[in-house]
């Protein structure tokens, strides 16, 4: 059955795109193979060349690209081109990075060294949220360390999974480098089971990596899980409070609210905590929410239509649960899937729904006395991606900053993801590192050479 791009603007369906049958995953999966003995061999610097060339081809590209990523998925088409430069960043770095991370290592008052090798061909499961940034934060330092890999791209971003095949092999990428697997979630077991399949990376859903991970433990390969997250923004009294709030609203609503390392959860000292959500709320209620296409939009359109239901039973369950809606709460009455920027207040922390990730404009506020308490409260969910730490008080932040569980802490800052940083959570948001010197290493073989 064909793929189908909705317009999540409009409603209206874009495109419809083949899928690949059986007979065609084994020849894709058999190119890359044959692929791989040829490109595991290049040098280093053919390898730099070629992501050197991508990076320009996407800097050239950016437009086209942002205009389909904002058909497909409806992010604001000014973040979505910020997207594509992001990557290529991404690909300059890993050139010119590349083969230092990979260099060997000594290891010292022994004749023995490690050398970080390719592991062969690499299966990515891919989310639609940043539909090309996701994806090239995996290929390009995979690519660079001599692997190949095959991706299963989400659903509803089959348009931007053929142009980032397209992209590769414009810029010099041999066939088999990098191939879109046009296929259903149900044919992912099967894939993960092929024995020329050596590791999986997953980014999306708990559900989806937890499924992905059963599967390759049960065939003994790597896996690397980018999950959700339900990120806590911790703000003390001695805060910037302007700031917190200004940078609190753009962690919370950029990309549509529809990012794993946003701020979800506020966690506000008591002191300040009526003046904080007034101020937030206030905030909110001011994004102009519209066509992603016009530059004076600040929240788009949910990317599918399924995520109006979902954020609309979390709304509910959470004012089950003693939350009070201080702004929006609903679908907007217009064509397409606009949400209003949504506040809830007086969430009982330890309700099932505060545990949840909400993949939608909706902030949750909780007040807290301690630093102890907010603290707990941080930690309180099954997730561990991000976090942020509000105060002036640069040793109480540190502190705070080291009690967090989560693989990044943000001092004064919002959570975003940085190239030359590792990348990656704890808990139930997944474990394994992207980018920066411990992802270039992650999906490497770290082999022993010892001479004697
Ligand atoms: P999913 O996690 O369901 O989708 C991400 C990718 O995983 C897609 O390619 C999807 O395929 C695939 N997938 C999902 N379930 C399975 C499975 N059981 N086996 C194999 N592959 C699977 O995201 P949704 O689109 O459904 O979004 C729902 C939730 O996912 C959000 O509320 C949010 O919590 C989380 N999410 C987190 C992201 C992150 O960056 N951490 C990104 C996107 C979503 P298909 O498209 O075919 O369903």
């Amino acid at each position: 059955m064909a793929f189908k791009s909705i317009n999540p603007a409009t409603g209206e369906e874009i495109a419809t795109y083949p899928a690949h049958d059986a007979a065609d995953i084994d020849r894709l999966l058999q190119r890359a193979w044959d692929t791989w003995q040829s490109w595991s061999q290049e040098p280093a610097s053919v390898r730099a060349a070629f992501l050197e060339r991508l990076a320009g081809l996407l800097e050239e590209r950016a437009d086209r690209y942002a205009a389909l990523i904002t058909s497909e998925m409806g992010k604001l088409v000014g973040e979505a081109r910020n997207e594509v430069v992001k990557a290529a960043g991404g690909a300059r770095h890993f050139a010119a990075q590349g083969q230092e991370y990979l260099r060997d290592e000594a290891i010292p008052g022994t004749p023995g060294k490690v050398v970080y090798q390719s592991l062969g061909p690499l299966f990515g499961v891919m989310p639609w949220n940043l539909p090309f940034w996701q994806v090239l934060r995996f290929f390009i330092p995979a690519a660079m360390a001599g692997n190949v890999v095959l991706v299963k791209h989400a659903d509803s971003v089959q348009g931007s999974a053929r142009a980032i095949e397209e992209l590769v092999r414009d810029a010099g990428g041999p066939d088999g480098l990098y191939t879109n697997l046009a296929i259903r979630r149900d044919a992912v077991p099967g894939i993960i089971a092929d024995p020329r399949i050596r590791a999986v990376t997953v980014t999306g859903s708990t559900g989806a990596g937890r499924a992905v991970a059963e599967a390759a433990g049960a065939h003994g390969k790597k896996a690397v899980l980018e999950l959700g997250g339900s990120d806590p923004f911790i703000i003390f009294e001695d805060a910037d409070f302007e700031k917190a709030v200004k940078l609190g609203i753009v962690s919370r609503f950029s990309n549509n609210a529809q990012s794993c390392i946003a701020a979800k959860r506020f966690i506000v000292a008591r002191p300040i905590y009526d003046r904080y959500v007034r101020a937030y709320a206030e905030a909110a209620n001011a994004l102009p929410v519209g066509d992603p296409m016009s530059a004076d939009t600040r929240l788009g359109p949910l990317a599918k239509a399924d995520l109006i239901a979902t954020t609309r039973r979390q709304i509910a369950d959470a004012q089950a649960a003693g939350g009070q809606v201080i702004t929006g709460g609903d679908k907007l009455d217009r064509p397409g899937n606009y949400f209003a920027p949504t506040v809830i207040t007086g969430l009982a922390p330890n309700a099932a729904i505060a545990q949840e990730e909400f993949f939608g404009p909706v902030a949750l506020m909780f007040p807290f006395d301690t630093e102890d308490e907010a603290i707990a409260l941080a930690n309180a969910t099954e997730y561990g991606l991000g976090g942020a730490v509000w105060s002036s008080d640069a040793e109480k932040a540190a502190r705070v900053a080291g009690r967090l569980e989560a693989g990044a802490v943000f001092i004064n800052d919002f959570v975003r993801s940085d190239a030359r940083a590792p990348f990656g959570g704890v808990k139930g948001s997944g474990f394994g590192r992207e980018l920066g010197a411990l992802g270039a290493r992650e999906l490497t073989n770290a082999k022993l050479v010892w001479t004697a």
